[in-house]
């Protein structure tokens, strides 16, 4: 795994937080000065070895305020929210709730995802869970094979998912009114936090 040289030119003075490190504090209360650099999040994540910088490097490079370096990894794109970082961490630092937060901050300023079949992914299952108030699978294996041109294969692994019941063809609804009025009221919150 990449040791990131341009992490290491950089100096830490002792009880600076950089603006973006603050700004991520603020917004999701995670303090990325608690990290000392221990790797645990990193030798227990799963998805280490296919990501460009490693958890560990993300946090350090965070707490250097690298904000360009940061959100254009595809670190925070790979993470499967598995929370195996968070679980090892000595400092409880919540390494995943920054691997959330990068990837709010890169939609939301428009950074062109690492991973595109990843970001498609979020926002399709998303989309899915708003309208029908639960996950709709096969609704999101057509749409994403729509989007990333995979037609030919998603399709393959989805016939052999619905022959083994795992695969339910015609949607369920659920309580998708209450879903909706929820998607909004996160909505107007992340509004008025963008705001303050
Ligand atoms: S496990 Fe925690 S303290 Fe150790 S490197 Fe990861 S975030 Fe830092
Ligand atoms: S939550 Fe993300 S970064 Fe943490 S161990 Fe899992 S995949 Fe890796």
């Amino acid at each position: 795994m990449n040791e990131s040289p341009a992490v290491a030119e950089y100096e830490l003075v002792p009880g600076h937080i950089s603006e973006f490190a603050s700004g991520i504090k603020a917004l999701h209360g995670v303090d990325v000065n608690l990290c000392y650099q221990c790797r645990k999040c990193t030798s227990g994540c799963p998805l280490t070895e296919f990501m460009d910088m490693t958890p560990t490097q993300v946090i350090h490079a965070v707490r250097l305020g690298l904000k360009d370096m940061v959100l254009n990894t595809n670190t925070y794109w790979l993470c499967v929210a598995c929370g195996t970082c968070t679980a090892r961490c000595p400092q409880e630092t919540g390494l995943l709730k920054v691997m959330d937060a990068l990837a709010n901050i890169a939609i939301k300023e428009g950074i062109a995802p690492k991973e595109r079949a990843i970001a498609e992914f979020y926002k399709t299952g998303l989309s899915i869970i708003e309208n029908f108030g639960m996950m709709y699978e096969a609704g999101v294996a057509g749409l994403l094979s729509l989007k990333t041109g995979n037609i030919g294969r998603d399709a393959r692994v989805g016939l052999r998912m619905m022959k083994k019941g795992k695969l339910d063809v015609m949607p369920h609804f659920q309580n998708s009114r209450e879903m909706k009025k929820l998607f909004k009221k996160v909505a107007k919150k992340e509004q008025e936090l963008a705001r303050s």
